[in-house]
């Protein structure tokens, strides 16, 4: 999730690493708000009944973890159905709008986007129908558990209207998903499927900002500002996941050799940094060299804004090592790499520029520019 920054992992299940967002704190709190605050939903259906704040409150947490692990059951299933039909997930991340399962590739095929796709609202239907179980289970059979019934009602609704929310073929929802596939199964074109499907999940977030607005003029208040930013993310995630497509199909088949500029610009470890400024960083106008010793080997990467750290009169009397970053393992690539998996690397790294590495020692800079221009050059042409 690139626009939402940093996620942390938090646990691994089946081997996906689960990664929580910092918004989905957000998301949390609001709920747990809309539960338990004096007009929130538990006080409205607990009408009459004598239940303490405090139990409110508590039960407004545990309704929110609930969520939680219903949005992780739904998001499971997608990802054990993609590692079944063999793509790689990179982990599962849980953010201000639900959950999402981060795949490396498209599906191999429309059939196995049609399962992995459909899944997950089928989950969360079947943790629907099990928490309706539950809800009639505590209000029939066990007697004066109010609580319990208001806490397996919210959870049987909540499943419900994800399956719900989920089914709508907005692309790249997962209905979005169902309808790229059943699009590609009959084109046989995956990236017309994608255009296709994508104007139509963009439409469908036109419609939610519009409806947002709506509902923010009629008195509709946080479900309204939030309604027209799931909106906006849908339409960004609909976007994005056409360019993602025509940027794999553009690329695929090549390496990272082919982009790359041969015999990089590399910084002895000796330099002092005075000297670094006035022969790399003021000629060169590169983010990021890549640091060496005598026989070439790689020690590590300036960036052209590290000299800024330290103070200028000490810059005659500082070797670049002293300076320079040494953990490098995020910044080097080999030529051999696909270049389809240089891109999410160039995105993430802040200079946008990868070191290639061979026996030790840099062969060449890729940045993200010249995949780019590659990309828009190509299609041009076609
Ligand atoms: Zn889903």
């Amino acid at each position: 999730m690139p626009f939402f920054g940093r996620s942390w992992t938090i646990f691994k299940i089946f081997g996906f690493p689960i990664k929580i967002n910092p918004t989905w704190f957000l998301l949390f709190f609001l709920i747990v708000f809309s539960l338990s605050s004096r007009n929130g939903l538990f006080y409205l259906w607990l009408e009459g009944e004598e239940v303490r704040p405090a139990t409110m409150w508590l039960m407004g947490i545990v309704g929110a973890l609930g969520l939680f692990i219903c949005l992780l059951i739904h998001e499971l299933s997608h990802s054990m159905v993609a590692r079944h039909t063999g793509m790689p997930v990179s982990g599962i991340t849980l953010f201000i709008f639900g959950g999402v399962s981060e795949m490396e590739e498209e599906p191999p095929t429309a059939g196995s986007e049609f399962f992995m796709a459909v899944v997950g609202p089928l989950s969360s239907l079947a943790l629907a129908a099990v928490f309706v179980g539950a809800w009639a289970f505590f209000s029939f059979v066990v007697d004066g558990a109010p609580a319990l019934v208001a806490l397996v009602r919210y959870l049987a609704i909540v499943n419900f209207l994800l399956a719900a929310f989920n089914s709508l073929p907005a692309f790249p929802l997962d209905g979005g998903r169902v309808l790229r596939s059943f699009l590609w199964g009959a084109t046989g074109n995956l990236r017309s499927a994608t255009r296709m499907a994508s104007t139509v999940g963009s439409g469908f977030g036109m419609l939610m900002i519009i409806g947002g607005v709506l509902s923010l003029f009629y008195g509709g208040g946080i479900s309204g500002i939030w309604l027209m930013f799931l909106g906006f993310f849908l339409r960004q995630a609909a976007i994005s996941s056409m360019r993602q497509v025509t940027m794999r199909e553009t690329l695929g088949g090549e390496r990272v050799e082919r982009f790359m500029t041969a015999q990089p610009v590399c910084v002895e470890e000796h330099l002092p940094v005075d000297r670094f400024v006035n022969e790399y960083v003021l000629p060169y106008h590169f983010t990021i060299f890549p640091v060496v010793d005598e026989d070439g080997r790689l020690k590590g990467v300036i960036r052209s804004l590290s000299p800024g750290k330290i103070d200028r009169r000490l810059w005659p009397d500082t070797p670049v090592k002293e300076i320079m970053q040494t953990e490098t393992t995020e910044l080097e690539i080999s030529p051999a790499t696909p270049a389809t998996e240089a891109l999410p690397k160039l995105s993430r790294e802040s200079g946008h520029r990868l070191i290639a590495m061979e026996n030790g020692r840099p062969v060449g800079i890729i940045s993200l520019r010249d995949l780019l221009e590659f990309i828009e050059l190509k299609s041009d042409l076609e």
